[in-house]
């Protein structure tokens, strides 16, 4: 089975159950929520309940062929479409759609060798007008095997406005407006103020809201297989996202990793190395993953701080050291000023800024005291003794 149990929600879940065994709820939703907050999982888990055989008030069941099915992303009447990179290249409309679709169909084969995957999802990725003509032409058929069709389309805001082709985005409202019997598309969308706005008065739209701590921890625990520590851990850092959580398991088993990447690259010779980690964080919205990092980076820092006192050297932490080659060639004083100019940006990532900016200018910083720490380091000790000899 690919898909994980939906964890909490149960309100939500409840509601739209009810909604549905009474033929009320819409055919065309917008769950809007927090990114990992588990609103395309949710999205599917409708899915699933709206094509299950078993009676209403049992549904999903998990034991009919349609739910299973579903829960291994393999249900011929469920058709789960997200943004994917372009193909780029000049290509055929055809070619190009072709691509598309051997995308998306890779990245639900990734999914199902390992339900856990959650990658960042490729900037360049969109919905872009060959999906959504994609889209159209399986709105045309009839179900393969259920009662019913069901569309859930993840982070529709990426809906590469069509301008191009006033035709294709105009039946495609239409569609959402007036979607053929027994068909439902539940749109999913983290950002639903970037949405098309003509998508937007088209659907009815419900909020997801994270679930609370202690239910990612059980999840963690029960699905991901953390020891009970580490559970509690990843969900405090998390927010309750369990789509985050799950990416944070996913990234490293150690969570200082990505703290250590950073702290490297500003021990890096190559000013390159900085730019290309400052520009891979988002210009925008610092509060949450990006503040985690800076907490984790002043946490590295301090351990060089130890590092670099201790003259013992069975008594450190030699993964770190395996890490960062150098950490002991820097004196323990530019371990320190580093540390100050971390709580620096955390200020600055506590007011929400452009992480960007942020990185680009805490790097910059600790380039300097790393560098000219190290210039007291060892060898320039050395140096000014021989100097001082002559
Ligand atoms: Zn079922």
């Amino acid at each position: 089975m690919t898909l994980h149990p939906v964890y909490g929600h149960e309100d939500l879940r409840r509601r739209l159950q009810e909604s549905a065994a009474a033929r009320r709820l819409p055919q065309s939703l917008l769950f809007t929520g927090p990114e990992g907050a588990g609103k395309q999982r949710l999205a599917l888990w409708l899915g699933t309940s709206l094509l299950c055989a078993a009676d209403p008030t049992e549904r999903p069941c998990g034991r009919c062929r349609s739910c299973h099915l579903a829960a291994d992303l393999q249900h011929p009447d469920i058709h789960w479409f997200f943004p994917v990179a372009s193909p780029g290249g000049s290509l055929t409309p055809e070619k190009r759609r072709e691509k598309l679709e051997d995308a998306r169909l890779e990245t639900l084969a990734a999914r199902r060798e390992n339900p856990f995957q959650s990658a960042e999802p490729d900037r360049s990725a969109a919905l872009y007008l060959p999906v959504v003509e994609e889209i159209r032409s399986r709105a045309s058929r009839r179900p393969a095997m259920s009662s019913g069709t069901v569309f859930v389309i993840g982070d529709a805001e990426r809906m590469v406005p069509q301008a191009s082709s006033p035709e294709a985005a105009n039946a495609f409202l239409k569609l959402l407006e007036e979607p053929p019997p027994d068909t439902m598309f539940v749109l999913t969308s983290s950002r639903p103020g970037l949405l098309l706005p003509t998508i937007w008065s088209r659907v009815l739209s419900v909020r997801v809201t994270p679930v609370d701590t202690s239910t990612t921890a059980r999840f963690l625990e029960a699905e991901a297989g953390l020891d009970a520590a580490r559970a509690q851990e990843v969900a405090l850092r998390s927010g309750g996202r369990i789509g985050v959580a799950l990416r944070l398991v996913e990234a490293s088993d150690d969570p200082r990793v990505p703290a250590i990447r950073f702290v490297r690259a500003a021990m890096s010779d190559r000013c390159s190395d900085r730019w290309a980690l400052s520009a891979s964080f988002a210009p925008a919205g610092a509060r949450g993953g990006f503040s985690d990092l800076l907490d984790m980076v002043e946490a590295v820092l301090r351990d060089c701080i130890t590092i670099s006192l201790e003259s013992d050297a069975s008594a450190i932490d030699t993964t770190l050291v395996e890490q960062l080659p150098r950490v002991r060639s820097i004196d323990p004083k530019g371990w320190i000023a580093a540390v100050s100019h971390v709580e620096q940006a955390r200020d600055a990532a506590l007011g929400n800024g452009n992480p960007q900016g942020i990185s680009a200018v805490l790097l910059a910083r600790l380039a300097r005291e790393l560098r000219s720490g190290q210039s007291a380091g060892p060898e320039r000790r050395r140096a000014a003794r021989v100097s001082g000899a002559l």
